[in-house]
């Protein structure tokens, strides 16, 4: 199912069962005070947090997302799974990062603007300027060290997952008057319908950028 990391980790025989287990998990969604929760560091890579990353993957594959952290499905861990592959061709083959405890220890000076979205902020994207190139240092699902040189809209989504991590959000990087502006309709919206959605639910409009 995954190319990659996964490759090694699902032996076909096992393939059925790894596949009945991962489970859809609900996004929390703006104004959920969790969304501002700074996320702990992950003391050890055990089988519930591989489990965890698995769910994630998934849940963000129907969403579909481009990126997902932890704190998204209300679990305020530092671990955060993307796939930026299939946003330029959905028949792309997936290429899923899974990142754990990850450390930007560099960010360039030159600037890029992407249009972001965010699956805890449904339907709703604007223009943000971030570091065009990072370098992070993090854990991937095997305990290993791993530095990740991310340019483009890799690099966006990187710096997009790890500020969810320390419980900000991507309109934090907007005028406040656009920033209250989404605040208040969110909490009007919340009122209206309940705090959280099912992933998956709600039509996406398919002009607008990836939600991550
Ligand atoms: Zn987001």
């Amino acid at each position: 199912m995954f190319r990659g990391p996964w490759r090694g980790q699902i032996d076909l025989a096992r393939r059925r069962y790894y596949l009945m287990v991962m489970a859809l998990r609900t996004i929390i969604t703006l104004p959920d005070p969790r969304l501002r929760r700074k996320c702990a560091q992950v003391p050890a890579i055990d089988a519930s947090i591989r489990a965890l990353m698995d769910d994630m993957l998934e849940t963000m594959y129907a969403a579909p997302g481009i990126g997902l952290a932890a704190i998204q499905i209300a679990v305020p861990k530092r671990v955060l799974v993307l796939d930026v592959a299939k946003r330029a061709d959905e028949n792309a083959t997936p290429d899923p990062h899974c990142i754990i405890n990850p450390e930007i220890v560099w960010a360039s000076e030159e600037l890029s603007t992407y249009q972001e979205g965010c699956l805890s902020i449904p339907d709703f994207f604007e223009d943000v300027e971030r570091p065009a190139r990072v370098r992070a240092r993090y854990l991937d699902q095997h305990g290993r060290a791993q530095e990740i040189e991310a340019e483009g809209i890799l690099a966006t989504c990187l710096q997009h997952e790890i500020d969810h991590l320390n419980g900000i959000l991507f309109i934090d990087h907007l005028s406040r008057l656009k920033r209250d502006r989404i605040t208040r309709k969110f909490a009007k919206t919340a009122k209206l319908d309940g705090p959280s959605r099912k992933s998956g639910a709600g039509k996406q409009d398919a002009a607008a950028g990836p939600e991550a």
